[in-house]
């Protein structure tokens, strides 16, 4: 059977909270064997703790502050993730879900930037990858990412990628960065299946963002409880992109683990 990744999945939240080892036992029936948990703050991270300390040969986590979670207190929130990253003695696979969001507030915008910043660069010292969160922020993103990477020694992954094709171009020109793909690609008035027709298999790794973001044919179920996603469901992307790519869906799994691995320094 082939094997999967989800290189992006919020399986602590609150909506597992009723089945969540049922749920990781899907992903695992179906291939889906290794699965990376981004946090989002200091709220965040017992949760995921738990979850990874339940899951230790399936769960893998990142640590980092979300750019949603960059308020007036962000200094705190940037010190607590630090102290955690460095002197938890937990091993962590990325400095993530760090980055831009312009969609939902622009208040702390400055901040926002500063917080990337100073993640970036303990991504740096640690030699982690970053897991990048943009939204309405793509060009300010890449052109910091591009400036942050130049020196070399730094990778990681455009999480939820919803960029053009010449958007795509720019993230796989960066050399050590992948583009996350997940149920958005499945979505009606998606233009990604353009984007991944035009982009090589080697920059791509598969994602969920459990719960949001479910496939079809989840997204359009009538019953509100089966619209959650869940890491099984990376299967159903991982089948849209070798229709589209005219691939089999081994080789997309081969290859995207592959990437995922690269990506998390695990091979
Ligand atoms: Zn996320």
């Amino acid at each position: 059977m082939p094997v999967f990744t989800d290189t992006h999945a919020h399986l602590y939240f609150h909506q597992f909270d009723h089945d969540r080892n049922a749920m990781i036992q899907r992903a695992l029936n179906n291939g889906v064997t290794r699965l990376f948990l981004p946090n989002v703050d200091s709220e965040t991270i017992a949760a995921m703790y738990q979850t990874i300390d339940a899951h230790p040969h399936h769960c893998f986590p990142m640590m980092g502050v979300h750019p949603c979670s960059i308020k007036a207190n962000f200094e705190k929130e940037l010190a607590l993730a630090e102290q955690e990253l460095k002197h938890s003695g937990r091993r962590f696979y990325a400095v993530g879900e760090i980055g831009l969001d312009f969609y939902w507030d622009v208040t702390y915008r400055k901040q926002q930037f500063e917080a990337l910043e100073r993640q970036i660069a303990w991504a740096k010292e640690l030699q982690l990858p970053i897991v990048l969160h943009c939204r309405e922020s793509f060009a300010e993103t890449f052109e910091l990412v591009k400036n942050q990477a130049a020196g070399g020694g730094l990778s990681g992954v455009f999480h939820c990628f919803g960029g053009t094709v010449a958007d795509a171009g720019k993230v796989a020109a960066l050399g050590n960065f992948y583009m996350g793909i997940g149920g958005t690609l499945t979505y009606k008035k998606s233009e990604l299946p353009e984007v991944i027709a035009a982009v090589d298999l080697q920059y791509i790794v598969l994602e969920t963002d459990a719960p949001y973001l479910a496939p079809e044919p989840y997204r359009s179920a009538k019953n509100p409880a089966e619209k959650r996603n869940e890491s099984a469901y990376v299967v159903n992307v991982a089948q849209r992109i070798a229709e589209i790519k005219r691939l089999s869906i081994d080789e997309v799994a081969t290859t995207t683990t592959q990437n995922a691995l690269t990506l998390f320094k695990m091979n």
